[in-house]
């Protein structure tokens, strides 16, 4: 039996797609082990966001070929289909499959035998049509479930639609069947929506056949899995029908996470977003409005061309007078074929680096403001799979993390517990609570003081 290893790198969609590659091995009667388990062949699922992409591609072979100096090694994701010859010419590489041939892996790479030189299955990005469904499973305590792949909204900076091609959906049904499938499992609790511009859910064959609100009601009668939650959504799709429906759903935790990329609208338009900030905050409002108590995440980039600093102080008062939770701070920096390159004035990198850090700190600064208002209040918790210095860690609906002392009994369980204080870490320390003592408080998306 040959043995196969995999890697990751980047995103939710990323991992759910290596589960189901993973699979499809398992099924052919492959053995899945771990990377330092001398497999016989190892599969990268790379990433183009990621920083260093090319370096990190390299390092990763180079650790692969010290482990199983003769495996075969294949290369795939979006950084596969962005740069194909400049990976086949990394030493150790034997094939590199884009897009449309990833998911063909096995059949193309037909038994696994070392090629003199690399091989490179990497069609146009236009070949990208067909929705592959995946969903990771086995991996960790939640569930991503892909529902959505790829993006027509060809924002300035970003180099996805070039590596992951048109926007396109799975049919209802299928979702719909998926989804049943690993609550039948009964391993799974919750399950994200995944996708690229999850938002965008719907389009079939190029033809809008859904909207996302059709997805999410659909979903939340599926039974046995206990919380669904959105990976990110687009401000300009977030409707107030999906936040008024997430905001009385059983399932659909109060958690959203809404890219913004910059609070100034003179850089918004630079980047081809198709909403203002007025527009932002409008929804942060509405949000607030109907979940008091939910978890709000936002993406930002700073050092986009021709940012000034009048430009990002604006962004910087914008999201610090915004009721938002946490950043996902990212520092522009420059993609080959993207429409920012033609933007002449460059932000300094030394630049880049302090308005980042100036975020990091207002992020801290939002997340612990967030906990603490939280603290009191009544929360559920689902445990994961890890341990550290005896303590293991968990999310709350709202994304609190939890911190309690190590039980392996707890993994993978939903517990309601009392949110007490802020350890030194920063994770919210927590006392469980029977739930028929707080006979008068409903437990579920609504949080209640103790
Ligand atoms: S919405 Fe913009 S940033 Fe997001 S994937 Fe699409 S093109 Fe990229």
């Amino acid at each position: 039996m040959k043995k196969v290893a995999f890697y990751t790198l980047g995103c939710k969609l990323n991992y759910s797609e290596t589960s189901t590659i993973a699979r499809q091995f398992e099924q052919k009667g492959y053995q899945k082990v771990d990377f330092t388990e001398t497999p016989d062949i190892f599969i990268i699922n790379t990433c183009s966001v990621t920083e260093n992409a090319d370096k990190k591609c390299k390092k990763i072979v180079k650790e692969a070929r010290a482990i199983s100096p003769n495996a075969y090694v294949a290369i795939i994701g979006c950084y596969a289909q962005l740069k194909p010859k400049e990976i086949s010419e990394i030493e150790g590489v034997d094939a590199v499959l884009g897009a449309a041939e990833k998911f063909r892996l096995i059949e193309l790479l037909d038994g696994f035998v070392r090629p003199p030189q690399a091989q490179v299955f990497a069609s146009n990005i236009e070949q990208a049509t067909n929705f592959h469904h995946s969903f990771s499973y086995g991996d960790r305590t939640r569930t991503f479930l892909k529902v959505q792949d790829g993006c027509n909204y060809n924002c300035s900076f970003c180099t996805i639609p070039l590596a992951r091609g048109e926007s396109r959906s799975d049919t209802l049904e299928n979702i719909l069947a998926k989804a049943k499938e690993v609550a039948q499992t009964g391993e799974v609790k919750e399950i994200v929506l995944t996708g690229v511009n999850t938002g965008d859910y719907g389009i079939i064959n190029g033809k809008r056949v859904h909207r996302f609100i059709d997805l999410i009601r659909a979903l939340d009668e599926v039974e046995g899995i206990e919380r669904f939650r959105i990976s990110s959504i687009e401000p300009n799709l977030l409707t107030d029908e999906i936040i008024a429906f997430v905001a009385q759903s059983k399932k659909f935790v109060p958690h959203f996470h809404i890219p913004l990329q910059s609070g100034n609208n003179k850089i918004l338009r630079l980047m081809y977003r198709r909403y203002q900030k007025e527009l932002y905050a409008d929804r942060i409002r509405q949000i607030k409005t109907l979940m008091p108590h939910c978890c709000i995440g936002v993406d930002v980039i700073v050092g986009f061309p021709s940012e000034t600093n009048e430009d990002f102080l604006e962004t910087y008062n914008f999201l610090n007078e915004l009721d938002i939770s946490y950043l996902h701070v990212f520092t522009y920096s420059e993609r080959a074929n993207t429409d920012a390159l033609k933007i002449k004035e460059i932000v300094p990198h030394k630049v880049r680096n302090e308005r980042s850090k100036m975020l990091h700190i207002l992020s801290d600064k939002k997340r612990r403001f967030f906990y603490e208002q939280n603290i009191g209040k009544i929360a559920t918790v689902l445990f994961e799979n890890d341990v550290e210095n005896g303590r293991m860690h968990g999310f709350t609906q709202n994304y609190i993390r939890v911190s309690a002392k190590y039980d392996p009994l707890l993994i993978n369980e939903i517990k309601t517990v009392l949110l007490t204080n802020i350890d030194t870490n920063g994770f919210m320390e927590v006392e469980e609570v029977v739930e028929s003592n707080f006979p008068n408080r409903i437990i579920s998306n609504s949080f209640t003081v103790a």
